[in-house]
């Protein structure tokens, strides 16, 4: 039996799997590969926390192929002059992989396509990651979609035979003596004698095919109940949890689908069900948002914030928002969520990326920059476009005028205070009345709360004004053009 490389991306896992199943499918025999390669998708190499999650997650793969008969061959240099060592070394006459859909990634899969088919080789991709690829839909005109209601009613409709493939139950071994590297020799995790700050995550997430299932029918067991209203409240698991499976592709989206459809859902949460529904909608959104103006990673994609008058950042604030020390509960009890599990419920995610863009009127690069490196599920398209939209300069943003107050927010959200005080323990002592807005009980906080901070680092009043003035300004500029 003939060889083919399959070349293991952010599609880690067995099911439901395009690239893996061709192979099969063409009566070849799959050599699974992963090639380490983070400088290929510079400037977004995989940030700290998705390093360690990859590490896991490569782990878990290895041990699902060999539980299979295979095993995963792991490498770590130049992609394609690893896949055409591994030819040579395999006799493999054809390589499949599934796409993805950043722009680094594309040109680099490009240039490994054409160089494979110069050699006469195969060289094949498939779609493993999203419902409906971003050249798939589009507008009446024939543009990209820019709002998100239009795009999902459209893209919606496609989504009519979703049939998610089995893992296949054997596969043939690699060949005998075929190199790889230990899972260690890739440096994903903090190197020896640093600290081990992803300690607390596992206790949270288990990388893997596996952990993604097991998530999953969690939450049709739990929270799909009642999903369009505890979606938003934070101190309770009341969303699904799957976007790291998703982003390093360990479930698919259409294996989520597919399962979501199998249930027979009784009237009353079927509304539940199609709002979990248009949320991978948003996900799918932000993939083809990336992919149709790649430059959105760095660029407003709302032109009329251009020459935006962005505060320049004061290092002692910013270090404040990433610690979790600004004096606003809400936003700092996010930030410190973000560090002790590496996710951050998605309110929370827009309560201190508006604090950041508005308030300290930071450009939302500094945001994304650091939600880049901290997140488990840091992911270029929704990540930009989360901050982008937060911030009021996105393709289908919130009006820039639309300023979260955290202290309004964690009444809504957080009555009780129980997701305040989960991350905050030095204010588990307050009232739930003094919760949001510590500083409107300064003597009780000085008695009860003494290692938080007695106010704000930014007056919240007075910053949203002046971002609201300088919003002005921009709309201003913009009419003006
Ligand atoms: C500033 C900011 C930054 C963000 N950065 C990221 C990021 O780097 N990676 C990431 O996956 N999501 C990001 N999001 C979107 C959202 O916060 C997370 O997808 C969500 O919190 C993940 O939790 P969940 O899996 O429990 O979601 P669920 O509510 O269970 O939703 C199911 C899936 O739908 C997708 N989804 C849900 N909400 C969104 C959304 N608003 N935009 C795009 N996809 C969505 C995710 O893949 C998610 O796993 C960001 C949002 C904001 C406001």
């Amino acid at each position: 039996m003939a060889h083919a490389l399959v070349w293991f991306r952010r599609d880690l896992r067995l099911a439901d799997n395009p690239a893996l199943l061709a192979a099969l499918d063409a009566g070849l025999a799959p050599v699974p590969v992963y090639i380490h390669a983070p400088e290929e998708e510079s400037p977004w190499e995989p940030g700290a926390a998705s390093r360690v999650w990859l590490d896991r997650s490569l782990r878990a793969l290895d041990a699902d192929l060999r539980a299979r008969g295979s095993r995963l061959i792991l490498r770590r240099g130049d992609s394609l002059a690893e896949l055409e060592r591994l030819v040579a070394e395999t006799g493999a006459v054809s390589v499949y992989w599934n796409r993805l859909y950043e722009p680094a990634c594309i040109a680099r899969d490009r240039r490994v396509e054409r160089a494979l088919r110069a050699l006469g080789l195969g060289a094949e991709s498939h779609n493993a990651a999203l419902l409906i690829e971003p050249w798939a839909v589009k507008t009446g005109q024939g543009e990209p979609y820019r709002v998100f209601t239009p795009f999902w009613r459209k893209a919606r409709q496609t989504l009519v035979d979703v049939r998610p493939a089995d893992a296949p139950v054997r596969l043939p071994a690699p060949p005998e003596g075929l190199a790889s590297l230990e899972a260690d020799g890739l440096g994903l995790r903090p190197p020896p004698g640093q600290p081990r700050w992803d300690r607390g995550f596992w206790s949270f997430w288990t990388p893997g095919e596996a952990g993604a299932q097991d998530l999953l029918e969690a939450f049709l067991d739990g929270a799909v109940h009642g999903y369009r209203e505890q979606r938003n409240l934070p101190d309770r698991v009341g969303t699904s949890r799957l976007s790291p499976h998703l982003h390093f592709g360990e479930i698919s989206p259409r294996q989520v689908v597919a399962r979501l459809r199998g249930g027979e859902w009784p009237a009353e949460l079927r509304q539940d069900v199609e709002h979990f529904l248009g949320e991978l909608g948003w996900r799918e959104f932000g993939h083809h948002l990336l992919f149709h103006f790649p430059h959105m990673a760095q660029e407003n994609l709302d032109p009329r914030f251009r020459r935006f008058a962005w505060a320049e950042p004061d290092p002692a604030l910013l270090a404040a928002w990433r610690r979790g020390r600004t004096g606003v509960p809400l936003v700092d009890a996010g930030m410190r969520e973000l560090w002790a599990t590496g996710w951050m419920h998605n309110r929370v995610r827009m309560v201190t990326a508006s604090f950041l863009t508005k308030n300290l009127r930071y450009h939302w690069r500094h945001g994304a920059e650091w939600f880049w490196n901290t997140l488990v599920d840091a992911d270029l398209a929704n990540n930009s476009q989360g901050w982008q939209w937060s911030a009021g300069t996105g393709a289908d943003a919130a009006p820039y005028f639309r300023i979260f107050s955290p202290p309004a927010q964690a009444r809504k959200f957080d009555p009780r205070g129980a997701y305040i005080r989960r991350w905050l323990p030095e204010l588990a002592g307050l009232p739930d009345e003094a919760l949001a807005a510590p500083w409107e009980h300064a003597e009780l906080c000085r008695r009860l709360a003494p290692d938080y901070p007695l106010r704000p680092i930014v007056d919240l009043k007075a910053s949203r004004e002046a971002a609201l003035a300088a919003y002005s300004g921009a709309g201003a500029a913009a009419s003006r053009r």
